[in-house]
């Protein structure tokens, strides 16, 4: 289970870089979740360890 708290992404996409596969930005310009992503993809670890705001919940 991986989801990201929209009340405290800023939107920096900085998941987005480090785990491209999993994260995109939304058009309301916070991440989330793509539908098709693999939940198991290692990069997510590494997003969630980068998010700034600590906004990445595994
Ligand atoms: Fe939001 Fe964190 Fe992703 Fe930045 S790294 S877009 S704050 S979830």
């Amino acid at each position: 289970m991986v989801e990201v708290d929209t009340e405290t992404c800023i939107g920096c996409g900085t998941c987005t870089v480090v785990c491209g596969e999993v994260f995109e930005l939304g058009s309301d310009g916070k991440a989330r979740v793509k539908d098709d992503a693999d939940l198991n993809a290692p990069c997510i670890e590494e997003a969630a360890q980068s998010c700034p705001t600590g906004s990445i919940k595994i």
